[in-house]
């Protein structure tokens, strides 16, 4: 039907006869002499002319045939790719007519996304849209080719399956044939992939759709995809190898620039520097250590088992009413306080150097430590907190991202592994410890022995992949010896019977020969979002619901009809 796409004309088509496809972005007609018709397709937009007149409207679907020509002088639209050029002496046909859209087909219009996603077709439209899809699948191809030569294999798994152990509330699908039984979404392959362990596919991946019923926000959907890899008899550093070729490949495809190699930090190590497990690596300032600093101090507010400090770059500008709100959100973070010093140049009646309301109870020896571990210089700013050591970490780690305020899409794309989380994160109301992943990951080798006696301080062999402050995944070695199973099983506080219902069949596998494996998932929606430079994942994903979970075109979910109740052998009972 056509012999080209509108953006990509360019100079070495003038001349050419071409019959160009698409909808009509803005027509403006001069008498009835001349018409001027821009046509835009996937590609971009091209002007096209009729000498005459037309009876078109925005978003009309035409086909166009003309002669490419450059524009006159001075008419030539820097702002177009194609602005050099025209389609001249052009006859239009219409393919199909269009009601006026309900908003603009451009990127400036700024629309309530409500309306964006009940007509998402025609938000697709627009050129971000576009873009945005189009990068998603060049990540994805690039992952999928990535995993192929590393010699993955992939395979499909169920998505009518059975409970999956990520935590997370899970979707159910009613069995018509056996009434009353329930299907469950998978929250991810994960059991399934651990099977193909046992089957003998020693390498396997699976662009994936996962799905939990969870609350929605801007990183998550009800259903996301994730690049899900599993692989038999390899080391925790293998699995970071495979899952970081396949990352870099993806970022080198989206951005044309290869990331340098990914950074490794342990958990601990991540808590100490950044206060969090997901560092964003783009702030170049880490915690830093005051405990040596105020050692033997005097002053109230640094007697506590961890002091941190964090320089904040010419930050002595901040003004009292931005520390004072600074203060309160730490208060509101959990911390007893925050104290800040503003570093200027000497001062009369304080040790030198600093501006604070705790400036004069300082000693001189612990105002020139302050500075010097911190690094900090007249005009920048330096904030601290004293407290448990993972209460002051994690308070001033979070400070850290907030004053730096940089949204996650922006700037350069820092990724980091994380790796020996704890193997426990809490302990919950029913006195067993909660798992920080899920409950097949392997113990580290050196605190098995810590188990029983102190669960908390037990390494696991899980580790997080991080882009910007944004958890992109995890994965973890599995455990595949059933002592070390039914150890973890009992310290989580499952019982054999509850084992055996909800994971006797992965059990059951293990007996028949199960390779050591260990494996990993992380979000593609999450990294096509970050590399397109967007805040929400929504912006990359072609039809996701709203944040309160419905789907404005379709109007997903709804009531089912009552024959269709019956059937499933299903009754509802009215909202509360
Ligand atoms: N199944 C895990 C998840 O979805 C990832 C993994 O351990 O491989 O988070």
């Amino acid at each position: 039907m056509r012999t080209g796409l509108c953006g990509e004309l360019d100079a070495t088509d003038v001349g050419n006869e071409v019959r160009l496809c698409g909808w009509v972005a803005r027509r403006r007609e001069h008498g009835e002499h001349l018409a001027f018709v821009d046509l835009r397709d996937r590609s971009g937009i091209v002007q096209c002319v009729v000498d005459g007149s037309v009876d078109l409207r925005s978003e009309y679907v035409v086909a166009v045939r003309g002669t490419v020509r450059r524009r006159p002088a001075g008419m030539e639209n820097p702002a177009l790719a194609t602005g050099q050029l025209e389609v001249g002496d052009c006859t239009v046909e219409v393919l199909a007519t269009a009601e006026p859209p309900p908003f603009l087909v451009e990127d400036r219009a700024d629309v309530d996304e409500a309306v964006r996603l009940r007509h998402r077709y025609v938000d697709l439209r627009r050129p971000r849209m576009q873009a945005n899809l189009r990068l998603r699948a060049t990540v994805v191809s690039a992952i999928r080719r990535a995993m192929d030569l590393q010699g993955f294999c992939e395979v499909e798994t169920p998505l009518l399956w059975a409970p999956t152990p990520e935590g997370a509330r899970e979707f159910a699908v009613p069995s018509r044939l056996q009434k009353g039984s329930f299907y469950v979404l998978p929250q991810s392959p994960q059991i399934a992939k651990q099977l193909l362990m046992v089957g003998g596919f020693d390498r396997y991946f699976q662009i994936a759709k996962c799905l939990r019923d969870e609350d929605l926000r801007a990183d998550r959907q009800f259903e996301f995809t994730q690049l899900d890899m599993e692989a038999s008899f390899v080391t925790q550093d293998d699995v970071l190898d495979f899952v970081s070729a396949a990352v870099l490949d993806a970022a080198e495809a989206a951005t044309g620039e290869r990331p340098p190699a990914i950074e490794r930090m342990t958990w601990t190590e991540a808590l100490d520097r950044f206060g969090t497990d997901k560092p964003d690596l783009r702030i170049p300032e880490a915690l830093v250590d005051l405990g040596s600093v105020f050692e033997k101090t005097g002053v109230r507010a640094f007697a506590a088992p961890t002091v941190k400090g964090l320089r904040v770059p010419g930050g002595a500008s901040t003004s009292r009413s931005r520390l004072d709100a600074l203060v309160e959100r730490a208060k509101a973070l959990g911390a007893g306080g925050l104290a800040w010093f503003r570093i200027v140049e000497p001062v009369a009646d304080g040790p030198p150097g600093l501006d604070s309301p705790l400036a004069r109870v300082l000693s001189e020896d612990e105002a020139r430590g302050l500075v010097q571990a911190t690094g900090a210089r007249p005009g920048d700013l330096v904030l601290a907190v004293a407290d448990e050591h993972r209460a002051a970490c994690r308070v001033l780690g979070q400070l850290r991202v907030e004053v730096a305020g940089s949204p996650v899409g922006q700037g350069p794309h820092r990724y980091a592994w994380v790796v020996e989380f704890p193997m426990f994160e809490s302990v919950g109301a029913d006195g067993h410890p909660v798992a920080a992943h899920h409950p097949f990951t392997m113990p580290h080798p050196e605190d098995l022995d810590l188990m029983t006696t102190d669960p908390l301080a037990v390494r696991s062999q899980a580790y997080d992949l991080v882009l910007n402050g944004w958890e992109l995944g995890s994965g973890s070695v599995r455990i595949h010896r059933a002592d070390i199973q039914a150890a973890v099983f009992a310290a989580l506080g499952i019982s054999d019977e509850d084992a055996e219902s909800r994971f006797g069949f992965l059990m059951g596998a293990f007996r028949y020969g199960a390779p050591p494996h260990a494996g990993f998932a992380f979000g593609i929606d999450r990294l096509a979002a970050i590399l397109a430079g967007e805040e929400s994942i929504r912006e990359v994903i072609a039809f996701p619901k709203t944040q309160s979970g419905g789907d404005p075109l379709t109007g997903a979910p709804k009531q089912l009809a009552a024959g269709s109740l019956a059937e499933l052998g299903l009754r509802t009972v009215a909202p509360a």
